[in-house]
């Protein structure tokens, strides 16, 4: 059975397994890895793993983005930037770029 990330009514994504990029670490379920960094962009849902065993952060290669209704889903983004400060992630692109500042701050690359 797929992993699924779901904003009721807005968007939904699945995801069939999960393999660390860095240790190469397998799961089909969330087993070792934790999601909380998973963000939510105007593209919809886009999922970002931790690695438990080497702690590599990475977007899971395979996961299906779907959006149910992209002015729900624009509204509640522009909703929670606004009430909690929170940046805002456009897409996927800007996801990508948020996972490799974290594993560089990570390895100590930036200070
Ligand atoms: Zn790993």
């Amino acid at each position: 059975m797929a992993l699924r990330f779901k904003l009721k009514r807005i968007a939904e994504t699945y995801i069939d397994y999960i393999e660390c990029p860095s240790c190469g670490h397998y799961s089909e379920e969330i087993d070792k890895f934790t999601t909380e960094l998973t963000r939510v962009t105007f593209e919809g849902i886009v999922v970002v793993c931790r690695c438990g065993i080497c702690g590599e952060i990475f977007l899971p290669r395979n996961q299906r983005i779907g959006v149910i209704s992209f002015k729900n889903l624009r509204d509640l983004i522009l909703r929670d930037a606004r009430k909690r400060a929170v940046a805002i992630y456009r897409n996927i692109e800007d996801v990508k770029i948020y996972a490799n500042y974290l594993n560089a701050v990570r390895r100590g690359e930036i200070h």
